[in-house]
């Protein structure tokens, strides 16, 4: 591999660090730059906006204008730095012992930028196949620019074959991953005088109820586990992660929250959920607390329902993966990406990427340069493959 290669990569990278991407502010610097790059290349590029026009996807295309192609996908926001003990500034990149540090450098602007500068060899090639760019937002709340992505895909009729997402994997191949739901359910009941419980509708009791009952069910997921399932734990899970409501200790609680998730193995799991949940809360929750006060209500509010990725028997992207990294194996991880949701749109789906999720999240983040070389290995031998 060529010395400049890596020097362009890092060239890249350094800019890319340079815009505080985090995921509630705007990303459209970044956007403009990456745009700008392949434009330039003579790539097709499209951004779509999100809702309040801050932020954008970018999907781009090198080679012919046809179905089959192969997407190269990574998110473009990054999880903030407030409150982590950095030691120099997370938006500025500096080498150090065959690292590179910075926010995102891991989770996954070195993937990004490995993409960008293999991108120029790809543009010399005469491809058969489309090498595609997916670059999102949002990611790290909730998948959010996928999800509008993979719909706008479909709407345009752009139908890639295979996608490949660059997370931090060490460069090992991941075939699977849970999914992550997550909710906040509100309990609406009736406020009253602590002396006669009976007169008010008490939100937090009915709110105790409903997470007792999930605490059930996530006892009969156990039960539900897949034969010779990889995960750890081998089933889905629940998890109530926080909660509060009421006024004081002698008010009946007019309010509860419940802020819970799941993270469903199969999509079997969160159907057993959502119906035994949709059952118990209208033939027993609801009217009981209707009977005292008509207006009580409860509500399942849908923060973000990440699809997890299944391990299937055929996968081209496997199969790509494999013959461009000589790997010859794939695992399953605990944390979620977006490719579940390009496994769902019909688009075999695979994770392979640089660096480690060790780093990512935390304080002095870095990518070793290693990693971005085997990266700019496996990008490069893919657009040969792509001829
Ligand atoms: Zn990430």
């Amino acid at each position: 591999m060529s010395a400049a290669l890596i020097e362009d990569t890092k060239h890249i990278l350094d800019k890319l660090v340079a815009f505080p991407t985090i995921s509630h502010d705007s990303n459209l610097a970044m956007v403009d730059y990456m745009a700008d790059f392949l434009g330039q290349l003579g790539a097709r590029v499209f951004l779509q906006h999100n809702e309040d026009g801050r932020k954008a996807n970018l999907f781009a295309t090198l080679g012919p204008n046809k179905d089959g192609g192969v997407v190269l996908s990574g998110h473009s926001d990054v999880v903030p730095v407030e409150g982590q003990d950095w030691s120099s500034d997370p938006f500025q990149m500096f080498e150090s012992n065959g690292r590179l540090y910075g926010r995102g450098t891991c989770d996954m602007k070195g993937f990004l930028a490995c993409c960008l500068a293999t991108s120029r060899g790809a543009a010399e090639l005469n491809l058969a196949r489309p090498l595609h760019f997916a670059f999102t937002y949002d990611e790290e709340v909730g998948c959010f620019g996928a999800q509008a992505l993979v719909r706008e895909l479909a709407r345009r009729q752009i139908k890639p074959a295979a996608a490949l997402i660059g997370e931090p994997t060490m460069m090992q191949v991941i075939e699977g991953h849970k999914g992550c739901y997550e909710y906040t359910t509100n309990f609406t009941g009736l406020e009253g005088h602590g002396s006669q419980p009976d007169l008010g509708v008490n939100a937090i009791q009915y709110a105790a109820r409903f997470i007792t009952h999930l605490l059930g069910l996530s006892e009969s997921l156990k039960g539900q586990a897949m034969v010779g399932s990889r995960f750890d734990p081998p089933w889905a899970t629940i998890q109530v992660g926080r909660i509060f409501g009421g006024a004081g200790r002698n008010i009946i609680a007019g309010n509860c929250s419940v802020e819970w998730e799941m993270r469903p193995v199969q999509p079997s799991d969160s159907a057993l959920v959502k119906q035994s949940l949709d059952t118990f809360i209208n033939q027993q929750l609801l009217p009981e607390m209707k009977t005292v006060s008509p207006s009580a209500a409860i509500e399942t509010i849908v923060v973000g329902e990440v699809e997890g990725l299944q391990v299937v028997a055929q996968s081209e992207a496997r199969d790509i993966v494999y013959e461009i990294t000589g790997a010859n194996g794939a695992d399953v991880v605990a944390f979620g990406t977006e490719a579940g949701l390009f496994q769902e749109a019909g688009i075999s789906a695979i994770i392979c990427g640089p660096g480690s999720i060790e780093q990512a999240h935390k304080p002095n983040e870095f990518v070793e340069i290693d990693q971005l070389k085997s990266c700019l290995k496996m990008l490069s031998r893919l657009q040969t493959k792509l001829m």
